[in-house]
């Protein structure tokens, strides 16, 4: 199945160029990703329906493979393109997904989200956040002693300034005398 250039870019782009499984960018895999069929043409799924086609990495769509319910109690797989990740699973601080449903808890161990490249791939991904925050929240500090320092300045010149005036006064009122 060779899908074209145009259909190719609008999925990358509407997966904001990263596996809509595992969260891992282009970027990040120096490379272009591949596209799934979320339910494979030789299982019923259609060829180029774009609701059908999930941007995915080549680790997430090896270990996927053709997978699909066909018996009654093979478990479903999380479809990214219909249901939000949060409804079937949690992002730990540990960098680990947690199962909130039993569709999560299949598609983590069908498609290893919890291995431990990835793993070590979200932990980064959460200190540079964190890092991004504490650079954030101290150039806002930075700015906040910057004008205070520009008030004390013009205090000090307020201050001078009255001396000055009290000087003068003086120096009038000993003139009287
Ligand atoms: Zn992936």
């Amino acid at each position: 199945m060779i899908l074209s250039a145009e259909r190719r870019l609008l999925v990358r782009e509407r997966a904001h160029y990263a596996c809509e499984y595992c969260g891992v960018t282009e970027t990040d895999s120096a490379g272009e990703l591949t596209i799934d069929h979320h339910q494979p043409p030789r299982k019923g799924g259609t060829v180029d329906d774009l609701q059908n086609l999930v941007y995915c990495c080549v680790r997430c769509n090896q270990y996927k493979s053709d997978y699909w319910p066909i018996q009654p109690h093979d478990p479903p797989l999380w479809n990214p393109r219909s249901e939000p990740r949060t409804e079937h699973m949690l992002s730990l601080a540990d960098g680990t997904l947690y199962p909130l449903s039993p569709c999560g808890t299949f598609t983590i161990r069908r498609l290893r989200l919890n291995r431990p490249p990835l793993v070590a791939y979200r932990l980064r991904a959460m200190r540079k956040r964190e890092d991004a925050r504490l650079l954030a929240e101290l150039r806002q500090l930075m700015q906040l002693q910057e004008q205070l320092q520009q008030q004390h300045a013009h205090l000090l010149r307020e201050q001078q300034a009255l001396l000055e005036q009290q000087r003068d006064l003086l120096t009038t009122l000993l003139n009287l005398l």
